[in-house]
């Protein structure tokens, strides 16, 4: 390698040496191949069977055969590109068609779409705000909100995680009349726990804050009929923008943010993802538009990820394991060192359940884990075998 790349890759010396040392050891989890998805859940990685417990797709809408369908009819009729972003020649009448189906489902006045989640978050940030303007992010938030943040210009303001006191208090330091936006994940990431929305959005109110929601993990997971955070709570129309990606319980890729209409038409003119970056492929648009319409016939489906949610976390908890406070599909299971996240997924690997581990620095150090998540894919009698494999891990591995 020459001397000048060398040199720019210095800060990350230690990185490639914890993965080579991974690698030697077979504790290398990343960028492994999903060969093959299987029946209930199942996929097949390295050759061998797996029940899967690392999976996005928590409605088990992934493979959908309706979904699925209107893909290739997509394709049929416009081909895989468009003839451009958004802005100029690339808006097809599938486009529009999801944004309706989005702020339908939302129960918003209109959504507009970006290539993905984590664009959405950069692009609409740092349209809304600009250098005088405040914004105040949990701590725990997405590394895409708060890149957005970053790249806004505006004063960046964290408060602890779901502390909304700690928000309180950052709110009333804040000059009256300048604009402000919180901007929160419904569920957190990496944690599974839910935003206290009631107080939040009475604060929001109080101090007159735009308030943003990141339901990249709510959508089609909380509330009766899926449509997210506000109907968890009974709260309809509290957020001012509602974001979400399409690469989640919605099986495609993408992004959107609903909310009202003003807001939305400022960004389909101000934001640069949409005027600079190319319009979603037909079939990736045509497959997220048929996946909000399967949500609402099939709601089965959401009964059933909350009841594979509940059978899961009760099941790792009566273990002993630490579950931190989730209550949703995001399900961390405690290591607490490096090591031990890493020969628990070695172990439950071997034994057929298929988790990945997250260590610090994407955790702080001691809150190192198997990142776990359930799907309405999941039968009872396979979740009740991965809570057996996962109790003889710990055990094995001096966790529990
Ligand atoms: C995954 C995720 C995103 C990014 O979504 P993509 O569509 O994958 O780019 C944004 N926010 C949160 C909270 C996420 O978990």
């Amino acid at each position: 390698m020459s001397t000048k790349i060398e040199k720019l890759l210095q800060p990350a010396a230690p990185l490639f040496e914890l993965w080579e040392h991974a690698k030697e050891n077979g504790t290398y989890f990343y960028n492994q191949p999903i060969q093959e998805f299987l029946k209930d859940g199942k996929v097949r990685v390295n050759g061998k069977e797996m029940g899967m417990y690392a999976s996005y797709s928590y409605l088990g809408l992934l493979d959908h055969p309706r979904i699925n369908a209107a893909a290739r009819r997509a394709i049929e009729e416009y081909g895989t590109g468009t003839h451009g972003v958004r802005f100029l020649a690339g808006t097809l009448p599938i486009h529009d068609e999801l944004e309706q189906t989005i702020a339908d489902f939302k129960h918003t006045e209109t959504a507009i779409t970006y290539s993905s989640g984590y664009v959405t978050n950069l692009t609409v940030i740092s349209s809304l705000l600009g250098r005088r303007d405040y914004v105040f992010s949990d701590k725990l938030n997405h590394a895409s909100i708060v890149d957005g943040c970053q790249m806004s210009g505006a004063e960046f303001k964290r408060f602890q995680h779901r502390d909304m006191e700690h928000l309180e208090r950052r709110l009333e330091n804040t000059p009256a009349d300048a604009n402000k936006l919180v901007v929160v994940d419904a569920v957190f990431s990496m944690d599974g726990d839910i935003i206290d929305l009631p107080r939040l959005a009475e604060l929001c109110e109080e101090y007159d804050a735009i308030l943003m929601i990141d339901e990249a993990h709510s959508l089609g997971v909380l509330g009766e009929t899926g449509r997210g955070i506000e109907e968890y709570f009974g709260l309809d129309g509290v957020a001012d923008l509602n974001m979400g990606t399409l690469s989640k319980t919605i099986p495609s890729v993408g992004g959107y943010v609903a909310g009202k209409q003003k807001l939305i038409d400022f960004l389909r003119i101000i934001s640069r993802a949409y005027i600079f970056s190319a319009a979603l492929p037909p079939a990736q648009a045509a497959a997220a538009n048929e996946a909000f319409k399967v949500i609402l016939d099939e709601p089965e489906r959401i009964e059933k990820l909350t009841a594979n949610t509940e059978q899961f976390i009760s099941g790792l908890q009566a273990c002993g394991f630490d579950t931190l406070d989730t209550e949703t599909a995001i399900v961390p299971v405690i290591c607490s060192s490096i090591e031990k996240a890493l020969l628990m997924t070695k172990y439950a690997h071997e034994n057929g359940v298929f988790v990945l581990p997250v260590i610090s620095p994407a955790v702080p150090p001691g809150l190192e884990r198997l990142r776990a998540t359930v799907t309405a894919a999941h039968e009872p009698d396979e979740i009740a075998r991965a809570i057996e494999v996962l109790h003889a891990g710990g055990k094995k591995t001096g966790i529990l």
